[in-house]
């Protein structure tokens, strides 16, 4: 079959997850830019075979049967520019897709203009090279830009304050459903809580708006924020991030995901390799060969013990891609 980028039959996915778990796909494919990645989402859906997009995988859970269809991967689609002038449309639609860009002065124009597949911490490390704030306390999570928008990563302070990806982004570009690139400006577009409400679009890159400030506070307090989340989360397990969204406060008293896990006497079970971390009761770990069977009965297992307990029914944070020809969901 003849793709319109780089294309695998057959490639294997379990490496391409932060969790480590997963199959085969029919076919992996690799566009380079994003021109490429929308000729590439436009032909398998031409096609009418099932299609999912994979980021950076650190937030899926992959069945190991194999999976039908096409997997898009944002591995190559990397890159993070400086715009020039961005006042204008046509010179966003001329730097969105283009590797050539004049740098602007930073601290006259704090964005950053990124391609969907740019790393997460390489994005934080940039921001905080050239002293823009506001990804300080996303230090340390791990995934792709898309991934990050399409989930709307982020997280809660102690003192309740939410943080999310959203609240970086001046404007978002899509591959929408008739196949044709579009802009989304943030005040047209609406995501919630661990969710980016993209429907059928896919994220194809974006455009970033930061706080000026020294490089110094902004290194600072990422540190910080690294420290903290290496203090109460298994960072260098292999994991696939928080497992359960945050039930609505209201009827779990303001208890989190994890903290539920932990009373109903979740932490610690498992089943194979697959295992509750001991650390953080919202993160499932793989001891070494957990196979997608064992994640997927110990996710249920854990569903299972805090609803009996509670009667909370915790919904997943994770994406369960299930093989055997089902829908494919991105
Ligand atoms: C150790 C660890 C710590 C973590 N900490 C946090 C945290 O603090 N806060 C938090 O929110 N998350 C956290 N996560 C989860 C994960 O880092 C985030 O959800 C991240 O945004 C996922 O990005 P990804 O590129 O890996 O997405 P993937 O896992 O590849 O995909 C996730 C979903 O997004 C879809 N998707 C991916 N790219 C696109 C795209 N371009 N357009 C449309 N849809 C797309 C996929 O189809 C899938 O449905 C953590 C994970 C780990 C392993």
């Amino acid at each position: 079959m003849h793709w319109p980028c780089a294309s695998l039959p057959g490639a294997d996915l379990r490496e391409r997850t932060t969790l480590r778990v997963g199959g085969p796909v029919a076919w992996l494919l690799e566009p380079a830019d994003p021109e490429q990645f929308r000729e590439a989402i436009v032909a398998a859906r031409e096609r009418g075979i099932p299609m999912r997009i994979l980021g950076g995988g650190a937030n899926v859970v992959i069945d190991d049967s194999g999976l039908d269809g096409v997997v898009i991967s944002t591995e190559r689609l990397n890159r993070i520019f400086r715009p020039g002038d961005l006042s204008a449309e046509e010179t966003l639609d001329e730097q969105l897709p283009s590797a050539r860009v004049a740098p602007a002065d930073p601290a006259e124009d704090p964005r950053l203009v990124v391609w969907s597949g740019a790393p997460l911490p390489k994005l934080c490390r940039a921001a905080r090279d050239l002293g823009y704030s506001g990804l300080e306390k996303m230090a340390g999570v791990p995934g792709h830009v898309g991934g990050g928008i399409a989930m709307n990563a982020g997280g809660k302070d102690r003192d309740g304050t939410l943080w999310q990806m959203s609240d970086v982004v001046e404007r978002i570009r899509v591959v929408n459903a008739a196949g044709e690139m579009e802009d989304i400006a943030r005040h047209d577009w609406d995501p919630v809580y661990r969710d980016g409400r993209l429907g059928d679009a896919i994220v194809a890159g974006a455009v970033l708006r930061f706080e000026p400030r020294s490089k110094m506070e902004v290194a600072e307090a990422s540190r910080e924020y690294l420290r903290r989340k290496n203090a109460v989360q298994p960072v260098t397990e292999r994991s696939a991030g928080c497992v359960f969204k945050n039930p609505d406060p209201e009827r779990s008293g303001g208890k989190t995901a994890g903290l539920l896990v932990d009373e109903a006497g979740g932490k610690g079970r498992r089943r194979g390799d697959a295992t509750i971390s001991e650390r953080h009761g919202n993160f499932l770990i793989n001891q070494g060969a957990a196979s997608a069977a064992d994640v997927f009965g110990l996710i249920e297992e854990i569903q299972d013990l805090v609803a009996q307990r509670t009667g909370l029914e915790l919904e997943c944070e994770v994406k369960l891609w299930r093989g055997n020809g089902e829908r494919a969901a991105t």
